[in-house]
């Protein structure tokens, strides 16, 4: 039986989450066909881009984010305020196009995007990770880094369910 990770949301499916996913590349003008593996994209202000779209990324203070989270958690999103919390040295390391910053963004990014909402699923019917919203999370931060040329290792890892 599958195992959620996070709460369990509206299934969706690989091809629904990559269509979000590739409009999410538009939305922060990743678009260009030969941009991917351009050094010159501009991964600070494509962040900065997405309070055109009322989400606000807020870098919290390394100490401060210890402080709250003993540093269990690298990001932290709040869908009904559309705000992404990342502790400043994460959000450093996305502006530097580093995979790991940005897989840590595009995952809470993921979260909104997705609209996210747990629903109350007193359910019999055992959950699959379709409706799990980590692993959609995670699928479409993997989505966005392969559009970006990088190669994240996730798909190896997700399709080994059931
Ligand atoms: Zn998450």
């Amino acid at each position: 039986m599958y195992q959620l990770r996070g709460p369990r949301v509206r299934p969706l499916t690989v091809d629904e989450i990559t269509k979000v996913a590739i409009n999410a590349c538009h939305i922060l003008k990743f678009s260009s066909p030969h941009s991917y593996r351009n050094k010159k994209v501009r991964y600070d202000s494509a962040f900065e881009g997405l309070s055109e779209y009322a989400i606000t990324v807020n870098p919290i203070d390394d100490d401060e984010w210890f402080d709250h989270t003993y540093d269990l958690t690298e990001g932290h999103c709040d869908p009904e305020n559309r705000l992404i919390n990342i502790p400043n040295r994460i959000f450093l390391q996305a502006c530097r196009g580093e995979q790991h910053g940005l897989m840590v963004m595009f995952h809470e990014l993921g979260h909104l995007l997705l609209q996210h909402k747990p629903l109350l699923h007193f359910s019999a019917v055992p959950p699959r990770a379709e409706e799990d919203s980590e692993w959609q999370a995670d699928f479409f931060a993997d989505v966005m880094l392969r559009k970006l040329g990088f190669d994240p290792e996730f798909c190896q890892l997700a399709f080994n369910f059931d």
